[in-house]
């Protein structure tokens, strides 16, 4: 069921939102907590994030910001923890997954239809934290998302970015292995150039105005069909936190 806020006003040529690319995650929503499904691997690091996350920064009585949401699997891990989540995605079916799932969980999230872009310009200084996880290779302008979370963090809060890097190693793992052998995931889940190199994500998230405070690998095992964080090894997916200064 769709609310009325639901319905979506997005003009392309000003929102930074490819169209295709949400029409990609709408089409598999309903597989979204089917752990066994093209969001297998999202069930598999989950944990992991959610440790580490909570690690660098607990989040129990926190206000945290999950951008790019989805079905909602790292906002309820962080409700979980007693956060106090909102999360924003510009998909309306994986949102409608997300809050019939909250409940299912009896959980208390709030979910938006909305951009981090469109929110920052009226909640500035608002969340302690905001995690933006395996979002940022899906938009068009990823530069502007990390400002508009600057905007959205308060001054001494945390910022959490995940993503995949353009490397030899993830076309290979991550595409190829992924999407063409393995069949993990959708063909064209990914694409090549979209991919975000470590010295990119560190340049805009310093250009606006936050520091890097950590960056460590989430690394499979085809052998184990396991990921475990690796504090040095980017080569395929990773993820950097950082904070807005005082
Ligand atoms: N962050 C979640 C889901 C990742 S999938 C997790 O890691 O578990 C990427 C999500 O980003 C999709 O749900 C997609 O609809 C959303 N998305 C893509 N572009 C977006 C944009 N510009 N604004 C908000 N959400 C967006």
């Amino acid at each position: 069921m769709s609310t009325k806020s639901d319905s979506k006003q997005v003009d392309t040529q000003v929102d930074n939102v490819d169209e295709a690319e949400i029409a990609k995650f709408e089409a598999l929503a309903t597989r979204w907590w089917d752990v066994n499904s093209e969001f297998k691997p999202l069930h598999d690091f989950n944990p992991l994030r959610a440790n580490w996350i909570d690690r660098h920064s607990p989040v129990a009585g926190q206000t945290l910001l999950d951008v790019g949401c989805g079905g909602g699997i790292l906002s309820e891990a962080m409700a979980h923890r007693g956060a106090s989540v909102t999360g924003i995605d510009m998909g309306a079916t994986p949102l409608e997954i997300a809050r019939l799932h909250c409940i299912e969980s009896d959980l208390s999230i709030d979910y938006q239809l909305t951009t981090a872009e469109q929110l920052a310009e009226t909640r500035t200084e608002c969340f302690d934290i905001i995690a933006c996880l395996e979002m940022l290779e899906h938009v068009p302008d990823p530069s502007s998302v990390i400002n508009a979370c600057a905007k959205l963090v308060r001054p001494g809060g945390h910022l959490y970015l995940s993503t995949i890097n353009r490397s030899p190693k993830s076309f290979l793992f991550a595409i190829v292995g992924a999407e063409y052998v393995l069949n993990l995931l959708p063909k064209g889940t990914h694409s090549y150039k979209n991919l975000i190199r470590p010295s990119e994500l560190t340049r805009w998230v310093r250009d606006a105005g936050l520091e890097v405070n950590h960056m460590a690998g989430m690394v499979y095992n085809p052998l184990s069909r396991k990921y475990r964080i690796h504090p040095s090894d980017v080569s395929v997916n990773y993820i950097v936190h950082a904070s807005r200064p005082l």
